[in-house]
């Protein structure tokens, strides 16, 4: 059966006087998120965003599946529309109640007027409409305090909806309201989870990733790309670099104290990174670091690798548990493809015996040994940029 979509705003209700912004921009982002899937109506009502298929070559199950990435949206349910006419919702909530109320013994019918002139109030729709389900679905019996299915009937202005079960949506707010930011992406578990959890807070994600051809491969390159995609579903279109630090690790190698090649690197890719950063307009930097998770994220590693940058770097996996990141991968659907057993460029060249508590004028002085801008500025000449989608939308 046909069904419109109706999406919840979030966080976004508050925001004052930008509240048209922040709405604006996701309706936006519904409509470029919805549209491989058909042609739909995107409509705002009453801090409700409204998705109507307008044929029937609409694969409304897909839209559904792709707004529950949107950011911004704090729950969502199938709806189905009828007249305005109380006679039309009986007839529609009878026909709808089998497959809403499948599995429930109790249910409540809860109805809301937003438009005031319709000739019935709230409760008396609701005992309507509860009474039609019963006479469908005799076995179910009513509980108003804790049902276990609520049919919500909201007579708005053009139309009534019928709506079972609200699914929490992906929360957050819209992406693009909060600026941009450059995600360090690893082929691990950790980068994806940060690169959501930032962006579920409304930033625009670029992503940046280090390759070390030939010591990595180009399956672990794929590997990334994957996940970049999969970022897609809940950023839009991700602006993807590659830049390779091949002949930054075979200068270390060559030069420098192995117990600092890691965080020598590091410093690296944070140089590498906030180049880019400024160049495409990003705010701040992105990392899936986890304090004490390895030699390199331990505070005083984590002070060397941020004293190489100005820029702000977020790292919101910072406080949580492997364990806990290992869920959330779950949970966003990366963490399939981050534990396909590919190398990265931190995983060659590592050293026995890192520093765990470097001193930065130590690390400074290793530094020196080599051409640091040279050999980052040939670093930026092997970047590469491309756009990942999700799917085959424009943008
Ligand atoms: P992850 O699981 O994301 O790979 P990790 O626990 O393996 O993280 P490290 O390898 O030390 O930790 O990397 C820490 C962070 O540095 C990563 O979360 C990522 O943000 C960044 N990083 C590491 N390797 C790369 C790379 N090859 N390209 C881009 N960023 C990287
Ligand atoms: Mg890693």
């Amino acid at each position: 059966m046909n069904y419109d979509i109706l999406l919840k705003f979030g966080e976004i209700t508050l925001k004052g006087a930008n509240r048209a912004y922040f709405e604006n921009t996701l309706l936006r982002q519904v409509r470029y998120r919805i549209k491989p899937f058909g042609s739909f109506n995107v409509y705002k009502s009453q801090s409700t965003i409204c998705v109507e298929g307008r044929d029937e070559a609409t694969d409304m199950d897909k839209a559904y599946e792709a707004c529950k990435k949107i950011f911004g949206v704090i729950s969502m349910c199938r709806a189905y529309e009828t007249e305005k006419d109380i006679e039309a919702i009986k007839k529609k909530a009878a026909e709808l109640a089998p497959a809403l109320l499948s599995g429930a013994k109790t249910f409540k019918a809860d109805a809301r007027r937003a438009d005031k002139s319709f000739p019935y109030t709230s409760p008396e729709i609701s005992a309507e409409v509860g009474y039609a389900i019963l006479t469908v679905c005799p076995d179910v019996k009513v509980d108003v305090h804790d049902p276990d299915v609520v049919v919500r009937v909201e007579i708005r202005d053009e139309k009534a909806f019928i709506s079972g079960a609200r699914e929490k949506g992906a929360g957050g707010m819209p992406v693009t309201t909060n600026g941009k930011a450059l995600l360090l992406l690893s082929g691990g578990i950790d980068s994806p989870v940060a690169g959501h959890m930032i962006c579920r807070r409304g930033v625009k994600l670029e992503v940046i990733h280090f390759e070390s051809f030939p010591y990595t491969s180009e399956r672990a390159l794929e590997k990334v790309r994957e996940l970049a995609k999969l970022l897609a579903g809940y950023n839009g279109a991700v602006c993807f670099h590659t830049v390779s630090v091949t002949k930054i690790q075979e200068a270390l190698s060559k030069n420098c104290d192995e117990e600092y090649f890691t965080l020598l690197l590091r410093r690296f890719m944070m140089k590498i990174a906030e180049a880019v950063a400024r160049e495409r307009e990003c705010k701040a930097i992105v990392t899936g670091e986890s304090v004490g998770q390895v030699a390199s994220q331990t505070i005083d590693a984590l002070n060397v690798t941020n004293s190489a940058v100005s820029l702000p770097v977020f790292r919101p996996c910072i406080g949580l548990d492997k364990e806990e990141i290992i869920q959330r991968a779950r949970q966003i659907g990366t963490y399939e493809t981050s534990v396909l057993p590919f190398e990265d460029c931190c995983t060659v060249f590592t050293p026995r015996h890192p520093k765990t508590k470097p001193v930065l004028e130590n690390v400074l002085k290793e530094e020196a040994r080599i051409d640091c801008e040279a050999l980052i500025k040939e670093a930026l000449e092997t970047r590469r940029q491309e756009w990942i989608k999700e799917n085959g939308s424009d943008d």
